[in-house]
């Protein structure tokens, strides 16, 4: 059967149409925030109840509505915007269409109050179905327009009914509101619910765009911001904003669009940038961008429908690309000062990307750091025995040895004897050691670093020679020191208040965390004779062994003072023939107006036969009648100094220490000496044949300079080193990289 038509009752009609402009009441305070715009204010405000459900109340410092206009002003199609069609190429007002206050006033209770500047006083109207209800009244008021619309929806029960979450409403009204401020810079915006002193989104008028980001998305969000801009005049269009670099990421895009001023949504404008940053981002994270574009009003059709907000526009497809292009060439520009930022970190800062985000506007922004659990890339390796760098740097003839596990067998093997031993026993040992050492001589400072470090010369396996081309001979010295029935060498106690002051410097200068740092890393490997890295729980380090190894040696003959054992070379080496090698090493500086380098050499070597004594004493420097140099300090187990630098360290010890001062010859003494047994790159010659380290074993007895890198220095930073305070500051600890931030990268692979 045929239905009968009839026209619909005006009201009906009204609401229906209402319906479709006014679907929630952030529709409505977009709208209204227009208005003001249009209006040229500089100031604002929204308060809202229940999500603007039950109350939305938006005040302005606009231009006003003039009294002859309010009757009108909530009936469909009245505007002071547009007068003729023709007028719609060149708008620049939001509003022209005259249909959002109507639309409120057929599904809300409508007030407005309004004053304009030639007005003697505001006026009030309230308004139901676009219709004024009484004459305006004279009230008080500032210039400008407040606009209270209450109850939305009380007469469409079913849409009610759809918006029963005012939380859920209420997101979306700052996520409209803040959009907008960013946008209007130069304008000051503020949301809050009625009743609240504190604002929800806020603004200030003189902010500008990347401050309004600060103020909404945080700062975790800010900080990271490129500029971006682009121009083209053949496509008629221009592009600006600020968009984040590969730093940042979020669980879910954030994408500010505008397109000639009005917030709008592209499709095919988000997967294009998407596509753009799938490349630097982490899977299934995104990024915040704010882009403004401002494209030739004949190319874009502005005749859309308030709710419309998807466009579309001419040579959409050049436009794409050209936007980009522009962000592709700002990310990328973008990546070598997020290097610099991540270099500015101190070991022990803590990382700032793990800040705690928090932003009512912004609930997605992924939060870390705040729950219990640990994700993987919080987790932390533990077993420093397992993969090293080595297994990722396999000599590739040498097919056989490919898989990591062999390699990292080979890692451990290290020398047969004394270092193999699992740390526990050579713990005990030690400690039964000093527990003697206590016992007998009420030794040296209790948690000194180097308490007792070489009680027992005998761990040195005497048959093994770390580098067979060195004629060097380890010993045990049974001859100058006291020695126990046991065989334990009694500590001679040092009350030098030089040699105390000195250990007292160390102490302060002492960085906490570093220390703990190097006590509980993990030894990833080395990159170079003078750089290895090295893990302490979510960080990798960078360090300069050069200079580490230096400041241990340097600590232990200021600890250990006087209580070394002796390093004896196997021959003499006259220090005659050294200082000559040294002086004609271009190092030594020196000229023609030194004299003749043979004068010299002589006036060294007579020189040092001065201090033989002490330097026997103090430093286990052995030097005999003929001027020969015998020995040398046993500054820790295992360890050889680079005897290349030997020649310039001779030297150095007759010409850069200050032999005058007690303290100050004590110090620049163990200065030279610490900087001659540091590794130092200039002295390490690489190995001829990697490969053959695969087969080391224990009868070839040659140690690489990874191996003692690794297994000597790195060890005994761990105990034995306090690291000074500006290791953390000059560049000599680093620190690379941190897991979580690493994962954004990795996560991808
Ligand atoms: P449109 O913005 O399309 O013109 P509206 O229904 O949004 O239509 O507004 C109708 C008219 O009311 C506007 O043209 C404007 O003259 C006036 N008006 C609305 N809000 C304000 C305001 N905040 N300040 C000044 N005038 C306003
Ligand atoms: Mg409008």
């Amino acid at each position: 059967m045929a239905g009968v038509i009839r026209r619909l009752d005006e009201a009906v009609v009204n609401r229906i149409a209402a319906g479709e402009v006014i679907q929630r009441p952030a529709n409505a305070i977009k709208e209204m925030i227009e208005n003001c715009l249009d209006a040229k204010s500089t100031s604002i405000q929204v308060i809202v109840k229940e999500g603007g459900l039950k109350f939305i109340q938006v005040q302005d410092n606009g231009c006003g509505i003039r009294k002859e206009d309010l009757d009108i002003v909530c009936e469909r199609f009245t505007t002071s915007k547009l007068q003729k069609f023709e007028d719609l190429a060149s708008i620049s007002t939001y509003g022209f269409r005259g249909e959002a206050l109507a639309s409120i006033s057929h599904v809300a209770h409508v007030t407005v109050t309004t004053k304009t500047v030639d007005a003697k006083c505001a006026f009030r109207a309230t308004y139901s179905d676009g219709k004024i209800k009484a004459p305006p009244k004279p009230c008080a008021g500032n210039q400008g327009t407040q606009i209270t619309v209450e109850d939305l929806f009380y007469n469409v029960n079913t849409r009610r009914k759809a918006l029963k979450n005012p939380n859920e409403e209420y997101a979306k009204i700052l996520e409209v509101v803040s959009r907008y401020a960013i946008h209007n810079s130069g304008i000051s915006f503020s949301v809050k619910k009625q009743g609240d002193t504190v604002s929800d989104v806020r603004t200030l008028s003189n902010a500008s765009t990347v401050d309004n980001i600060r103020a909404i998305f945080g700062n975790a969000v800010s900080r990271e911001l490129i500029e971006v801009g682009c121009e083209d005049a053949n496509l008629a269009f221009k592009m600006k904003g600020y968009i984040t670099n590969a730093n940042y990421s979020v669980k879910k895009c954030i994408f500010l669009l505008f397109i000639n001023h009005r917030l709008v949504e592209s499709a095919a404008m988000r997967k294009a940038i998407e596509t753009v940053y799938a490349a630097y981002l982490p899977k299934s994270t995104h990024p915040f961008l704010y882009l403004s574009l401002e494209i030739a009003p004949q190319n874009v059709d502005v005749n859309v429908h308030p709710t419309k907000h998807e466009v579309h526009f001419l040579h959409e497809d050049s436009i794409l690309e050209r936007v980009q292009q522009q962000v592709e060439s700002k990310l990328l520009g973008s990546n070598s000062s997020r290097m610099y930022f991540t270099q500015t970190l101190l070991p022990g800062a803590d990382c700032s990307s793990s800040e705690v985000v928090k932003s009512a506007a912004n609930p997605s922004v992924v939060t870390k750091g705040t729950s219990d659990k640990v994700y993987a890339h919080q987790m932390v390796r533990t077993d420093s025995r397992e993969q090293k760098l080595d297994a990722f740097l396999q000599p590739v003839n040498n097919p056989l040895s490919a898989g990591p596990t062999e390699v990292t067998a080979e890692v451990n093997a290290g020398p047969p004897e004394g270092a193999g031993r699992p740390q526990d026993a050579e713990m005990e040992e030690v400690s039964d050691l000093v527990e003697m050492a206590d016992v007998q001589e009420d030794a040296v400072k209790p948690g000194g670093p180097s308490e007792s470090r070489h009680l027992s010369p005998e761990t040195v396996p005497s048959r093994k020679r770390p580098r067979e081309d060195m004629d060097i001979e380890l010993e045990k010295d049974h001859t100058r020191k006291d020695m126990t029935a046991a065989c334990t060498p009694r500590r001679r106690i040092i009350n030098l208040t030089s040699v105390l002051t000195l250990q007292e410097e160390i102490e302060n200068q002492a960085h906490a965390k570093l220390q703990e740092m190097l006590r509980d890393h993990s030894f990833v490997g080395c990159v170079s004779p003078q750089w290895a890295l090295a893990q302490y729980q979510t960080k990798l380090y960078l360090l300069n062994t050069t200079k580490l190894s230096q400041e241990l040696f340097y600590q232990i003959l200021i600890y250990d003072f006087a209580n070394f054992g002796v390093l004896r070379l196997s021959e003499p080496a006259p220090l005659y023939e050294l200082s000559m090698l040294a002086l004609e090493d271009p190092e030594s500086g020196w000229t023609e107006e030194d004299g003749p380098k043979e004068g010299l050499a002589e006036y060294i070597v007579e020189f040092l036969k001065k201090k033989t004594e002490m330097l026997k004493d103090y430093l286990s420097l052995e030097i005999d009648e003929e001027g020969n140099l015998t020995g040398l300090p046993l500054l820790i187990d295992n360890y050889v100094p680079p005897l290349e630098g030997l020649p310039m360290f001779i030297l150095r010890l007759a010409t850069e220490v200050n032999w005058d001062e007690e303290k100050e010859c004590f110090e620049s003494l163990s200065k030279e000496l610490s900087m001659f047994y540091s590794i130092r790159k200039q002295y390490i010659i690489e190995e001829a044949n990697p490969a053959n380290s695969q087969n080391e074993d224990s009868e070839s007895g040659s140690t690489t300079w990874k191996w003692t890198v690794e297994h000597v220095l790195y060890k005994a930073f761990r105990t034995h080193l306090l690291p000074p305070k500006h290791f953390a500051e000059d560049g000599n600890i680093l620190q690379l990289a941190n897991l979580p931030d690493l994962y954004k990268v990795f996560e991808r692979c």
